[in-house]
């Protein structure tokens, strides 16, 4: 793996753009900042490979997996034989990123866990992950890249828990290293340390000492103040070196992007899409419009446009329009809101499908404006008007 930061936004800023290259024979480049799709046992959890061709590249090459929930799947060396998790599930050519537990169906329970490893509430249970049986199933997944275990903790835990959980998490970091060490892989190193900038300051700092490719931001959106966030985060990215790419985790919401891009992260991974999706969600936020107005040195508040719509209000069940006029992915090219609404009206599966290529379409999209905006040293004008149009947005939806 190779990254390189190929600009950085002006005026003090943070905000940069960088070139992810993994694989072999001069690799895949990945222009960041950008989103890992979220997937369950490996693929998104309604696109079908052949659709999954059909979204943007190369940014939807990156996805987020989680090696937990494989732990009911398949014995581990019948993966390993198979040759791993990019030929079990016939994607050769996608960057599968490892990360234990996910925000839907592995949910790190901090009072679970203890001193010999992490433990996730899973639909099967409660599952205590030691360091050793993470780095196995990682070892056999042969992933691109992967996260070592962490020891997640809400942000209301006691300072006493909080140091603890960085302590752990430091340890496992350094025995999940070693076990790692024959193989060469790519391991990012998680950081944590919750609401205290003391801790998350001291776990960067310990972490970038360690001899990793990167870095995992953790134990956002775990109920911390959205006020102290920012602070957080600038205090993370601030003892970090800038040739390394950084990840947060559960950073999802657009505006929540916006702020993790300002505060110098490169990767994304979080659950947005899905949710949105399994809501019945269509984004349609302007991005074009928004793009246009940075390019032409023209800004206004005008827009009139919300930012998602829910396919499954009455309104749209004589809508013969299409989610977005402008967008070009399969769902737009070929159906209307109003045969949206009555998928979703007879729960068929067909609905989520649809949506979610749209929804991921539409947000790699949304990718592709920060970068843009960013080469033209225009970021933070570009989220300053964004936030502005969803605020707008927002208030005139609730009166
Ligand atoms: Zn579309």
């Amino acid at each position: 793996m190779r990254f390189a930061v190929t600009k950085v936004c002006g005026g003090g800023g943070k905000a940069r753009v960088g070139a992810l290259h993994i694989g072999g024979g001069g690799g895949i480049a990945i222009e960041t900042p950008a989103l890992l799709l979220s997937t369950r046992k490996g693929l998104p959890s309604f696109v079908s490979c052949d659709h999954l061709a059909s979204l943007p590249l190369p940014d939807s090459l990156l996805l987020h997996v989680c090696p937990t929930h494989f732990m009911e799947g398949p014995p581990l060396k019948t993966i390993s034989n198979i040759g791993g998790l990019h030929h079990m599930l016939g994607l050769p050519d996608h960057i599968l990123v490892a990360a234990a537990g996910d925000s839907i169906e592995s949910l790190p329970s901090s009072e679970a866990t203890n001193k010999f490893g992490a433990s996730f509430d899973t639909p099967s249970g409660r599952r205590l992950v030691k360091p050793s049986d993470y780095m196995e199933l990682v070892s056999c997944m042969k992933p691109n890249l992967w996260a070592s275990l962490a020891d997640e903790v809400p942000a209301w835990v006691t300072d006493k828990r909080n140091k603890i959980s960085v302590d752990r998490t430091l340890r496992w970091l350094d025995a999940c290293i070693a076990l790692d060490a024959d193989s060469g892989t790519n391991g990012f190193g998680v950081i944590v340390g919750g609401s205290s900038v003391e801790q998350r300051r001291l776990c960067a700092t310990e972490v970038s000492k360690r001899n990793v490719s990167g870095f995992w931001i953790g134990g956002f959106g775990l109920g911390e103040n959205i006020e102290e966030r920012c602070s957080l985060l600038n205090a993370v990215t601030d003892c970090l070196p800038p040739e390394k790419p950084r990840l947060v985790s559960r950073l999802g919401l657009p505006e929540e992007v916006l702020e993790g891009v300002a505060a110098g992260i490169d990767l994304f991974d979080s659950t947005y899409i899905y949710q949105l999706t399994m809501g019945g969600f269509a984004l349609i936020f302007p991005i074009d419009m928004v793009e246009r107005e940075i390019q032409n040195g023209t800004f206004n508040n005008d827009g009139g446009d919300s930012t998602k719509i829910n396919l499954r209000a009455s309104t749209y069940r004589k809508d013969t329009s299409r989610l977005v006029d402008s967008c070009n992915c399969f769902t737009c090219q070929n159906h209307t809101r109003a045969y949206l609404n009555h998928l979703l009206n007879v729960h068929e599966m067909l609905a989520q499908i649809l949506l979610e290529i749209h929804n991921t379409h539409h947000y790699l999209h949304f990718f592709r404006s920060i970068r843009e905006a960013i080469k033209v040293g225009k970021f933070d004008l570009f989220r300053q008007q964004f936030v502005k149009k969803r605020r707008a947005n927002i208030t005139a939806a609730v009166l």
